[in-house]
C-alpha cells in the first residue's frame, strides 16, 4: 500500500492493524528474550511490520516511520494487546538508541541507521556501564583518544544487554580527563564486529545470559562515529537514559507494549485454576496488584502521549521505572505464594511455576537495569518534590584528580 497519511481515519487504521495481525499471527508469540532464536523472531516480526507500513507509527516518514498521530499509536497498542509481540531484543535500539540518534545524531547517521533499525535489520545495544561506573556512569574510565581524524578506544564495559547479538552500539567514552567528569565524555556509534571488540556473556541467576562484558582493545572508530559534539556526550547520554526509563517503565520502545502488562490477569488465572481465591489474604494481595498495575497503566499512557507529542520525557519516566519494578516484584511474590511449595520445586511441565519463578529471580535485575530504585528516588526527590540536591563534591574537580574512577584510586 501507499505511505499512510496522518489523515487516515482511526477506524480505518484499526481495521488495517487487525487484518495485519490476523494475517501474521504466526510471527507473534516468539521465544524468550535472550536466545538467538528470539532475535530472529524479533527481526522477522519487525520486518513484516515495517513492510506493512505499521512500524514507527509516529516516527518521521523520512526515516522509515509512518508520520501518524498519537491516536493511531494508541489504537495500534489496543489492537496489539491480545498478541505477544516478540520485539524485546529490539527494545534498546528502538526505545533508546534511535531516539538519541534522532535528537543528537548527524543527518548521515540518521540516514544510514534509523530505517534499518526500524525494520529490525540492525540490532543495537547501549555501552555505558563499567565495573566502576553504574549509577555514577559519568565516572567511567573507557578512553577514546584522537588519532588523526579517527579515535582509538580502550577500556571495558559491563552489563551490556544484547551485545552478543547486536550489530551496533552507542558507546560512552572519556575523551578529556582534564575537566570535571561530566564535561569530558563523548558518545560514539560502534560497530560491534569491529576488530578489537571482545564480547563475553555473563550468566545470571535466572539461568539466562542476557548481558555481557565488552572489552575494547585499540578499537579504531572513524571521526564520523561521534554522536553530538566531542566532550558533550553527557547531554547525549541523558537523552538515552530518559528514553530508557520511559521504555522500561512505560513500555515506550518499539511497539509501545506494556512491560508490566497482564500480571493481575495472569495471577487471577492461576488463583482460579489452582485454588487461592478462597483465601481472603491472597484475594487482598491480588487486589493490590490490580491497583498498582492500573496506576502504572495510566501513568504509562500519559508518558507515551507526551513522548508521541514530541515532548522530552521528564522525571515521570523515573517514577514509572520505579513503579514498574515494584509491581514486577510484588506480582512475582504473590505468584509464588499462590503456587506454594510447587513454586520452589517444580516439574518441567509446570508452566505456571516456571513463569513466576523466573519473574521472581529476574525482578532484582530488572529493578537495577536503567537506574536503581535508590537513584530513581533521588531523582524523584530532587526533580519532583524539590528537595535539596544530593551533595556532589566531585562535580567541579578535573576527572584526572578524582580518587574514584580517575586513575588515582
Ligand atoms: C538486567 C540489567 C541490564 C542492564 N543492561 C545494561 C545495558 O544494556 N547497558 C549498560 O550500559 N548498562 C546496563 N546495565 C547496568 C545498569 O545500568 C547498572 O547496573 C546500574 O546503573 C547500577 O549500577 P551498578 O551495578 O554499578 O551499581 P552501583 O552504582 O555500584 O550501586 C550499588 C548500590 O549503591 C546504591 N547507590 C549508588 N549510588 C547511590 C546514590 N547516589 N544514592 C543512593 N544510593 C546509591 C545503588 O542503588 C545500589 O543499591 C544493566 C543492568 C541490569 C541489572
Amino acid at each position: 500500500m501507499a505511505q499512510p497519511s496522518a489523515d487516515e481515519s482511526i477506524d480505518g487504521f484499526r481495521a488495517r492493524v487487525r487484518t495485519w495481525f490476523a494475517e501474521h499471527v504466526e510471527l507473534t508469540g516468539g521465544a524468550g528474550a535472550e536466545s538467538f532464536d528470539a532475535v530472529e523472531s524479533a527481526r522477522r516480526f519487525q520486518a513484516a511490520l515495517f513492510d506493512g507500513h505499521l512500524a514507527g507509527l509516529t516516527w518521521p516518514a523520512e526515516y522509515g516511520g509512518q508520520g501518524l498521530t498519537t491516536a493511531h499509536q494508541l489504537a495500534f497498542n489496543e489492537e496489539a494487546e491480545p498478541y505477544v509481540v516478540p520485539t524485546m531484543p529490539l527494545l534498546i535500539g528502538l526505545g533508546m538508541c534511535a531516539p538519541t540518534l534522532l535528537e543528537k545524531g548527524t543527518p548521515e547517521q540518521r540516514d544510514r541507521h534509523l530505517a534499518r533499525m526500524l525494520r529490525g535489520d540492525e540490532v543495537w545495544c547501549q555501552l555505558f556501564s563499567e565495573p566502576g561506573a553504574g549509577s555514577d556512569v559519568a565516572g567511567l574510565r573507557t578512553r577514546a583518544v584522537r588519532d588523526g581524524e579517527d579515535w582509538v578506544v580502550n577500556g571495558q564495559k559491563v552489563w551490556t544487554s544484547g551485545a552478543h547479538y547486536s550489530d551496533f552500539g552507542l558507546l560512552l567514552a572519556r575523551t578529556n580527563p582534564d575537566v570535571p567528569k561530566h564535561l569530558g565524555l563523548t558518545m560514539f556509534v560502534v560497530d560491534m564486529r569491529a576488530p578489537g571488540v571482545t564480547i563475553r556473556p555473563l550468566r545470571q541467576i535466572t539461568g539466562g545470559s542476557g548481558f555481557n562484558e565488552v572489552f575494547f582493545d585499540d578499537v579504531h572508530l572513524p571521526g564520523d562515529a561521534v554522536v553530538g559534539d566531542v566532550d558533550r556526550g553527557w547531554q547525549a547520554a541523558v537523552t538515552t537514559l530518559m528514553n530508557e526509563r520511559v521504555s522500561i517503565g512505560a513500555g515506550g520502545g518499539g511497539l509501545g507494549r506494556r512491560l508490566g502488562g497482564g500480571e493481575f490477569a495472569a495471577l487471577a488465572d492461576v488463583a482460579r485454576r489452582r485454588g487461592g481465591l478462597a483465601d481472603p489474604v491472597l484475594r487482598q494481595r491480588l487486589a493490590s496488584v490490580f491497583v498498582e498495575e492500573r496506576l502504572l497503566e495510566l501513568l504509562s499512557q500519559r508518558i507515551r502521549a507526551d513522548v508521541q507529542a514530541g515532548r522530552t520525557p521528564g522525571p515521570q519516566g523515573s517514577v514509572a521505572k520505579l513503579a514498574g519494578a515494584q509491581l514486577a516484584r510484588h506480582a512475582a511474590e504473590v505468584g509464588l505464594d499462590l503456587l506454594g511449595a510447587g513454586g520452589a520445586a517444580w516439574t518441567p511441565d509446570d508452566a505456571d511455576a516456571e513463569r513466576w519463578t523466573q519473574a521472581l529471580l529476574g525482578a532484582p535485575g530488572n529493578a537495577i537495569a536503567g537506574g536503581t530504585p535508590e537513584i530513581m528516588k533521588n531523582i524523584l526527590g530532587e526533580r519532583v518534590l524539590g528537595l535539596p540536591r544530593e551533595p556532589a563534591v566531585d562535580r567541579d574537580v578535573p576527572f584526572r584528580e578524582l580518587r574514584v574512577g580517575g586513575g588515582r584510586s
